[in-house]
């Protein structure tokens, strides 16, 4: 049986990759030692980060203003990190509320003294505007590209007078972004790059200066200065998401990945939309190529669905235990069979549970 992962994350990495892991796990470029057991210091590392960065910045068109930077402590210590590295000129940062991960971003902020952290939010169903006051000068206005629980997105990014910065945790890689919209995105690896462990930094060369009273792997500084070397990095993360950035580059980067995950988004949209059974409340315009909610707004439904659709190998579908329903989770790896599958699952079922 053919297994297609739904899961949100760690999510679905390309079969391709994954054989090559597999054959070179104990000879790591013929030197006869696993990636696994190489040095950090060795030329081998530092040759492969290097070629893993510059297929990074080639990818999403980073040039040398930018530090990319591959740490530790995945999205969520980036919450932290961004609030104490970008903000040492007005102690002031603005959080736009769009969900979840946004909340819990902020929540971060405002656990560091003397930073003041405004939220932007809205009671309406639409994603809350990407828009700050411009005579109160930020050190940063944060957004959340896409909403990976609520199945939402933010896919034109408005020029902002307020500097951005951005958690495409998600979403990065998925759509083209202008990297120079932004001073900092962020995002775990573990969605649309790679295995879980690292978070990839993109920032401003020019708003990063040195902070002796941060631990030293929380200064983004220093990271630049020692090449994400500082201690240990994430060897392995940084190795396979190596291979994902290689793998993306021969299927044509980013324009033909997006090309390829609107007409799934698609495909699965139409049919929930033209659907008696399923169906999506979010606003068309606002709808996550990433991240698909739907559902039949039968608890009781939606469990039969997950556990049959499982049955036939279409596995991780539950929503999000805050929203329930179903959450199919297209990130780049995942070929439109699957896709199809999903459909063909759904089809079946709202035949058999008189949807018609
Ligand atoms: C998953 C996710 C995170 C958290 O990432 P971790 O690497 O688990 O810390 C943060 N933001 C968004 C948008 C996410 O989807």
């Amino acid at each position: 049986m053919t297994v297609y992962n739904f899961s949100a994350g760690p999510g679905v990495l390309p079969a391709t990759v994954l054989d090559q892991i597999q054959t070179e796990m104990k000879s790591f470029n013929g030197s006869q030692m696993s990636i696994l057991e190489i040095s950090h210091r060795s030329k081998q590392y530092e040759e492969m980060e290097l070629e893993a960065e510059k297929d990074f910045r080639d990818l999403m068109n980073i040039d040398d203003s930018y530090a990319v930077l591959f740490l530790h402590g995945g999205g969520t210590l980036q919450f932290t990190n961004i609030a104490l590295n970008l903000t040492d000129k007005y102690h002031h940062v603005a959080y736009v509320d769009s969900g979840h991960w946004a909340q819990k971003a902020m929540e971060a902020a405002q656990k560091i003294d003397g930073l003041q952290v405004d939220r932007i939010g809205s009671s309406d169903n639409n994603l809350p505007k990407i828009s700050a006051p411009d005579d109160d000068p930020l050190d940063y206005l944060h957004i959340t590209t896409n909403n990976t629980i609520e199945g939402t997105t933010y896919h034109q990014i408005p020029n902002s007078t307020q500097p951005l910065v951005a958690d495409m945790s998600s979403n990065i890689m998925a759509q083209p972004y202008d990297v120079n919209q932004f001073d900092l995105i962020y995002a775990g690896a573990q969605k649309n790059i790679g295995p879980a462990g690292m978070a990839v930094v993109i920032v401003k060369r020019d708003r990063l200066t040195s902070h002796p009273e941060l631990s030293e792997i929380m200064d983004y500084w220093l990271e630049d200065q020692k090449h994400s070397a500082l201690n240990t990095p994430p060897v392995f993360c940084i190795y396979a998401a190596g291979l994902v950035f290689k793998w993306l580059k021969k299927f044509g980067g980013v324009p033909a990945i997006y090309q390829q995950n609107l007409e799934q988004a698609k495909l699965l949209y139409d049919y929930v939309d033209n659907s008696k059974l399923f169906n999506n409340s979010v606003a068309k315009d606002e709808r996550s190529l990433t991240n698909l909610v739907f559902g039949t707004g039968n608890k009781q439904l939606d469990q039969q669905f997950i556990a049959d659709a499982a049955d036939k190998g279409l596995v991780n579908l539950a929503g999000h235990r805050l929203v329930g329903g179903m959450r199919a989770s297209l990130y780049n790896a995942m070929p439109t069979a699957g896709v199809k599958a999903l459909i063909n699952q759904m089809k079946q079922f709202e035949m058999n549970h008189g949807g018609f």
